[in-house]
C-alpha cells in the first residue's frame, strides 16, 4: 500500500513514463508599472516602447519561473525586482522624491497559500526593497518593518545595500521642484494623470508609476507583490497602502492575489485589496464585479483614482483603473499581453 502511495505521487508530480506533467493549475504573472499614465496625447512612440519592454522583460522573469515548475513567490517577487532595477518605474531606482529631497521606498509581498506576509516601509538603501519585504516574510516574526530598522535588518539579511544616492534621477528631481514651486506641501501621485493638475500637463515625464505583480503558479497557489516611491513630496514618515497588507497587497489561495496602485491614504481607507478578497469569499461575488465595484465606483466615489491587478485561484484576471491608463501586462498559456491605455 505503502509504495501505492508512493508511485501515485510521482506520477503526479512527475508525470512518468512519458506522460505530460500535469499541473493542477494554469500558470498566470500579471504585472503593473502604475496607474494613471502620460496622457496618450502626449506619449511619444520611443517612451511606449521603453515602458512596454520594461513590463514585457518583467513578465518574462516571472513567467520562466512559473514555467520551470517554481513558486508564484518566486515569480512575483523577480518581476518587481526587473521593474524595481528599471529607472523608469517609481519604485527601486527612479523612485520619487519626499519634500525633503530623499527616496523612502515601501514594499511588501504575501503568500497566498500560509497568508505570511512581509513589508518594509521608508527604507533608503535597500537596492530591492521587495527583497527586504520577503526577507521580513521569512526571517522575522514580524510583518512591517520601517525605517532606519529596516534598513539595517535588510543589512544583517545580507541584501544588497546601496549609497542612497543609487535612488536619485534627474527627471524625478526636477519633478520634486516643480511641485514644490507650485505648493510646497502638495504632494502629487506620479502618476495620477489627473487632467485637472496643471503639474501634469508641464511634467509629462513625472507620471510613472508603482509598481506590482500577482501570480498563480502550478500548484495552485497565489502570491502578490507591490513595490514603490510613494508620492512626490510626501512628507517625513508618510505610508502609502504598497506595504499595508490588505490595503495595496493581499493574497489568499481562497480567493485572490492583488496588487494595487493608486492614491494609496484612499486605498488604505478603503482596505482595498483585502475588501475585495472578502465580497468573493463571503458575498460569493466574482473577481471581475468585486474589483469594478472597488475601483470604478468606491473609490471614485471617496475622491481617489487608480487602480490594481489581480488574479483569482482559477486564474480569472481583473485589471481595472479609472484614470486614462494603466501600464500592466499578463502571461497566461505562454502568450503576454502589454497595455497602457484603455481598449
Ligand atoms: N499607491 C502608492 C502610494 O500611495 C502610489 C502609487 O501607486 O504610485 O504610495
Amino acid at each position: 500500500m505503502k509504495y501505492i502511495v508512493w508511485a501515485c505521487l510521482l506520477l503526479g508530480t512527475f508525470g512518468g513514463y512519458g506522460q505530460v506533467k500535469t499541473r493542477k493549475s494554469d500558470i498566470v504573472l500579471v504585472v503593473h508599472g502604475g496607474a494613471g499614465t502620460i496622457l496618450k496625447s502626449q506619449m511619444t512612440q520611443e517612451l511606449e516602447k521603453e515602458y512596454t519592454d520594461g513590463l514585457s522583460e518583467a513578465l518574462k522573469k516571472g513567467y520562466d519561473i512559473l514555467e520551470r515548475g517554481g513558486s508564484s513567490l518566486d515569480a512575483v517577487e523577480a518581476a518587481i525586482k526587473v521593474l524595481e532595477n528599471n529607472p523608469l518605474f517609481n519604485a527601486g531606482k527612479g523612485a520619487v522624491f519626499t519634500n525633503e529631497g530623499k527616496n523612502e521606498l515601501d514594499a511588501s509581498i504575501m503568500d497566498g497559500k500560509t497568508l505570511s506576509a512581509g513589508a518594509v516601509a521608508g527604507v533608503t538603501t535597500v537596492k530591492n526593497p521587495i527583497t527586504a519585504a520577503r526577507a521580513v516574510m521569512e526571517k522575522s516574526n514580524h510583518v512591517i518593518m520601517a525605517g532606519a530598522g529596516a534598513d539595517k535588518f535588510a543589512a544583517q539579511a545580507g541584501l544588497e545595500i546601496v549609497d542612497p544616492s543609487y535612488f536619485f534621477t534627474g527627471q524625478r528631481w526636477k519633478a520634486l521642484q516643480q511641485v514644490k514651486k507650485e505648493d510646497s506641501l502638495k504632494t502629487e501621485l506620479d502618476h495620477s494623470g489627473k487632467k485637472s493638475s496643471s503639474y501634469y500637463f508641464t511634467n509629462k515625464d513625472s507620471k510613472f508609476g508603482t509598481v506590482g505583480a500577482v501570480a498563480l503558479d502550478q500548484y495552485g497557489n497565489l502570491a502578490a507583490a507591490t513595490s514603490t516611491g510613494g508620492m512626490t513630496n510626501k512628507r517625513f514618515g508618510r505610508v502609502g497602502d504598497s506595504p499595508i497588507i490588505g490595503a495595496g497587497t493581499y493574497a489568499d489561495n481562497n480567493t485572490c492575489a492583488i496588487s494595487c496602485t493608486g492614491w494609496g491614504e484612499y486605498y488604505i481607507r478603503l482596505v482595498m485589496a483585502k475588501t475585495i478578497s472578502d465580497m468573493m469569499e463571503f458575498g460569493k461575488i466574482p473577481l471581475k464585479n468585486a474589483a469594478d465595484e472597488m475601483v470604478m465606483k468606491r473609490l471614485p466615489a471617496l475622491g481617489g483614482d487608480g487602480g490594481l491587478i489581480a488574479v483569482d485561484s482559477k486564474g480569472n484576471i481583473a485589471m481595472p483603473f479609472n484614470t486614462e491608463g494603466m501600464y500592466r501586462g499578463f502571461m497566461k498559456d505562454g502568450k503576454a499581453e502589454v497595455k497602457i491605455y484603455k481598449e
